[in-house]
């Protein structure tokens, strides 16, 4: 996703949380319905898995991916800088001025423009990142015209919600200098329940067609585990990521009426029955325990958080400039660069702070995912293929985990689901009041 320039944009666009993870699978014959009666197959979810080595290619593909995330930060400062002290800015807002006839249709203006701009000159980086890279590691099946069309809409996105959207906190500036940090933080939360809302009905199907889970069995099983977690009338989706990547994933998202399941057609391949079972349960994990919900708050608070730092040093910097940076206040739509250089570097220490919470959740749903599966062993085989596929390190640095890590390194997963059986020694499990008693697996 390419959002050096969009950090504000990019929070509405990409939901940390809600992203799941695959399992990986080592083909484990004719799994078993979910009925779980003492003394059946589940006896061979007892045995181990231990994290496999990663390969020479993964230990690569880590060690540049660490050099590119350097670049990809410094270019994310970089270009907002320059476009802020080059009086770029100021250049551009007067040219949206003397277009845009009202206040409104000139900060969508100077907004489309400096979206264009940074599409422009963020371009070789992109399509290195995106689109050279992942084919260099053979982790991708994208075409260029799939890839440079994705690319021009998620520019469209990104204009319309600025459209949508930017004049609020603007205005917020205008009218309210001293507190429209408090106000536009708050603002935030409707917007990201908004875009959480219409995301998988507006914007995804733009990228990718997502048609209703092909495999009947494995739909029916499904559901009975859906139902067994007390989720009712859920929907599960296949999208066709083939055409994108060779990587697996699987994902809660939507929210209210449009919450649904998504699983990659690449997951589907890869994984057997158990593994794909076992990620179901760790979705319907996000979705019993309120997972979206809650991370569209934790973002929120971020938010708000950012925003006062925002206020804090913008106004402290603008008094210094005295007007060298072609606008005094930061209610003046040429501030916009100052505002998204500072979300970003702030990002860098707040951004820790919502993934630490996130692996939390990540760590809470995989905990409901055995409990209802008790597939201990299949979730560990899943994770092992899912580090192959993904090229994924298991116990990558701490600072990598710090910076990145939305979901607990692979290694620590597979250690937990090694360990994690309380129902061997007779202990209570932690979600259990949220399962049905009765399985209604047999269909
Ligand atoms: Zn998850």
């Amino acid at each position: 996703m390419r959002y050096v320039f969009s950090i504000l944009i990019l929070f509405l666009l990409v939901s940390p949380f809600a992203k799941a993870e695959g399992t990986s699978p080592a083909p484990t014959a004719a799994a078993s319905p979910l009925a779980s009666k003492p003394g059946d197959p589940l006896a061979e979810e007892n045995v181990p898995v231990s994290a496999t080595e990663p390969s020479a290619k993964a230990m690569r593909h880590y060690h540049t991916g660490n050099v590119w995330w350097w670049v990809r930060m410094t270019w994310g400062l970089a270009l907002p800088a320059l476009i802020l002290f080059s009086g770029l800015s100021a250049r551009l807002r007067d040219f949206a001025r003397r277009l845009g006839w009202k206040w409104y249709f000139a900060l969508c203006l100077y907004f489309v423009l400096l979206t264009l701009l940074n599409y422009g000159l963020s371009w070789p980086l992109d399509y290195y990142q995106g689109f050279v890279r992942p084919h260099a590691y053979g982790m991708s099946n994208q075409t260029f015209q799939k890839w440079f069309a994705d690319s021009l809409k998620e520019l469209a996105i990104i204009s319309a919600l600025g459209v949508l959207f930017l004049w609020l906190p603007y205005l917020l500036l205008k009218k309210s200098p001293k507190r429209w940090w408090l106000y536009a933080g708050l603002a935030m939360m409707p917007i990201y329940f908004f875009v959480q809302l219409i995301r998988p009905v507006v914007f995804e199907p733009l990228f990718n067609q997502f048609t209703p889970i092909e495999n009947k069995v494995l739909e029916t099983k499904i559901l009975a585990l859906a139902e067994r977690a007390g989720i009712h009338g859920s929907r599960v989706y296949e999208v066709n990521k083939s055409v994108d990547t060779r990587t697996v994933n699987a994902y809660v998202t939507g929210f209210m009426g449009t919450k649904r399941i998504v699983l990659w057609d690449t997951m589907l391949k890869k994984l057997d029955e158990r593994e794909l079972l076992f990620v179901m349960g760790h979705e319907m994990g996000h979705y019993a325990l309120g997972h979206v919900i809650k991370g569209i708050l934790c973002l929120s608070a971020l938010t708000l958080v950012a925003f006062y730092l925002i206020h804090r040093i913008a106004t402290a910097l603008l008094s210094r400039a005295q007007g060298r940076l072609g606008f005094d206040r930061l209610s003046d739509m040429a501030s916009l660069p100052l505002i998204v250089l500072l979300m970003n570097l702030l990002s860098l220490i707040l951004m820790p702070i919502g993934f630490a919470y996130s692996r939390h959740l990540e760590h809470e749903a995989d905990r409901f995912g055995l409990e209802i599966t008790h597939y201990n062993h299949s979730a560990a085989t899943g994770f092992v293929r899912l580090q192959e596929e993904n090229l994924s390190v298991p116990r990558p640095s701490f600072f990598y985990t710090l910076t990145r890590g939305t979901h607990p390194p692979i290694g620590d997963r597979i250690d937990f689901f090694n360990s994690y059986k309380p129902w061997e020694h007779g202990e209570p499990s932690r979600y259990e009041s949220y399962f049905k008693p009765e399985r209604s697996a047999k269909k």
